[in-house]
């Protein structure tokens, strides 16, 4: 027989497993001197009162133990000689679809620009300390995607997209800690999250799929309005039975390269914004109510948002315990995102601030046609870039000056590493960002009482929160609506946000691949 109980406990006693039992059989009303086994399933703080709690769902079982589930990986097949489908991009995206396709029994064959998840670090690296940014590895290209070194949240609000109980099962699988099929925001952090990309890799070629690094596809094989296969690094022509394109928002060539061949691609809203940054311990002592927090809560997090003339501003990917990070994919352009360690231990925490961009707020970027998001969103990264000294410091400037419209006379301290440049960013943003921007962090400053305060740094540009393009794909067969054998998938066509969304639509979209092979 099994319980399911709900527990409330002090952080102190949580951390705790002879707690945690001692308190579930209190609960059940069974006898405490008999022996049970139990699990928790379930795990969020409740940081709303004075005091911080853990809540925590445990199962309690008597006469029998809980049953554990079977592994998935025990449903995968070897696939050596079976039907081909070629992957672009091993970002979750990618590698997800890859696995799906395994446990169909199809062979994947992914290709990717970047290098494997481990020879990616040097890239980051030279970025970090020297400003120079790889065309082809960076923090958005390689083995992993642009998620892999990131906080590594793994928490999505796509509840309907697709199972989200198993991608996080085959992140465990593969080598993440069990905590994350509990947790209420699961993260793994950007030291844990490379093995276990490691280990998918070494999962799709074991059961015989295939994994090309330093491989771009550089054009498309299409004939009669059919995908047949693609050219890697203009030079090696591969042919599959399908293709599914993975590449994530920041493969801008692909776009560019899909309209010079005549295949559907959309204009898209999208958002941008900047990246603010606070110390860790004033979000603690705000959210927790305690500072130093006590040992066993983790880093506070927030999540803000409100409505200023008709459009969305709000924060994004917070990064509790993080570094902000240079997220370029070419020279001459500052991105910056957030990534955080497992421990989430750093002094700093970080968030997106972005502002929701409609297609008609594009003004005379819309004569860009589909490329008129893209256009806006790569001329504020350059003109970041150019407002520098053509190094990855980004333009930054206390929170208190950016709404003021005044240029700090000092900014920092940070966690970006390649630093920061005393900036007008009330300028270098588009008037409509910035208008709203200002009004919006006043906003968060009354709703988290000293969120608004001259230590916060407000840092330029997040515009890669999401794709500015879309690859249009029928809703029920997942392909392309004009392209026969072409399946857009993740973030790069539209249909994603977010490491386990992207990689949901990955799996969604190797089922349908499936079901493609299938009737054709
Ligand atoms: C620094 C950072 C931190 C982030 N933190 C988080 C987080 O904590 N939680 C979260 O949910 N999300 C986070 N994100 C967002 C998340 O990473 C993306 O939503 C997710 O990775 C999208 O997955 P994808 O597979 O669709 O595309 P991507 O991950 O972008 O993968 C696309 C892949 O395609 C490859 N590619 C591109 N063009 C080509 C080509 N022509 N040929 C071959 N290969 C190509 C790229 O090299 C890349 O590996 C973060 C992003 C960044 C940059």
């Amino acid at each position: 027989m099994i319980k399911q109980l709900e527990l409330k406990l002090l952080p102190k006693e949580a951390a705790i497993d002879a707690i945690v039992y001692q308190r579930a059989v209190q609960k059940s009303g069974w006898n405490p001197n008999q022996d049970y086994t139990f699990q928790i399933v379930r795990r969020s703080i409740d940081a709303r009162g004075q005091q911080p709690f853990v809540r925590l769902q445990v199962l309690l079982a008597k006469d029998a133990p809980i049953p554990a589930e079977p592994a998935l990986l025990a449903e995968f097949h070897a696939v050596d000689d079976r039907q081909k489908v070629i992957i672009v991009g091993a970002g979750p995206a990618g590698y997800f679809a890859a696995l799906e396709l395994l446990e169909a029994g199809i062979k994947p064959i992914v290709f990717d620009r970047g290098k494997d998840v481990q020879s990616r670090r040097r890239d980051l690296r030279a970025i970090q300390q020297m400003g120079i940014v790889h065309p082809h590895s960076n923090y958005c290209f390689g083995e992993g995607g642009a998620g892999t070194y990131s906080d590594g949240k793994l928490y999505t609000r796509s509840h309907k997209r697709g199972d989200i109980y198993k991608s996080l099962r085959l992140l465990v699988e593969h080598g993440a800690h069990s905590d994350i099929l509990v947790d209420a925001h699961p993260h793994i952090g950007s030291n844990k999250l490379p093995p276990v990309v490691a280990n998918i890799r070494e999962t799709i070629l074991h059961y015989g799929g295939e994994v090309h690094f330093n491989s771009a596809v550089t054009d498309f094989i299409l004939k009669d309005g059919k995908m047949l296969g693609v050219i890697v690094n203009d030079s090696q022509e591969y042919r599959a039975d399908a293709v599914i394109l993975a590449t994530g928002h920041s493969a801008r060539d692909v776009y560019y390269l899909l309209h010079q061949k005549g295949v559907a691609i959309e204009a898209k809203p999208f958002a941008l914004g900047v990246r603010i940054e606070h110390s860790q311990q004033l979000i603690d002592r705000i959210q927790y109510r305690q500072s130093p927090r006590e040992e066993n809560l983790p880093a506070a997090s927030y999540r803000l948002a409100c409505q200023v003339a008709q459009r969305g501003v709000f924060s994004f990917c917070m990064c509790p315990g993080g570094l902000v990070v240079p997220a370029a994919t070419a020279p001459g352009e500052i991105v910056v995102n957030g990534m955080s360690m497992s421990r989430r231990d750093s002094p700093f925490a970080n968030s997106g601030t972005v502002v929701a961009v409609e297609l008609e707020d594009l003004g005379t970027y819309l004569k860009e046609g589909v490329f008129s998001s893209l256009a806006f969103q790569k001329a504020v990264e350059q003109r970041m870039f150019q407002y520098g000294d053509g190094s990855q410091k980004a333009p930054a400037q206390r929170l208190t000056d950016f709404v003021k419209g005044k240029i700090s006379a000092s900014v920092g301290p940070s966690s970006y590493i390649p630093g920061l440049i005393s900036a007008p960013l009330h300028e270098l943003l588009p008037g409509f960002i910035y208008d709203r921007l200002k009004k919006g962090v006043q906003e968060f400053g009354k709703k988290m009482h000293g969120y608004y305060t001259e230590e916060a740094v407000v840092i330029g540009t997040e515009s890669r929160t999401s794709a500015p393009i879309k690859i249009p794909r029928d809703p029920v067969t997942r392909q392309h609506t004009q392209i026969k054998g072409l399946f857009p998938a993740g973030e790069g066509a539209g249909y994603a946000g977010g490491i386990i969304s992207a990689a949901m639509d990955g799996q969604n979209v190797a089922r349908s691949v499936a079901l493609y092979l299938n009737t054709h």
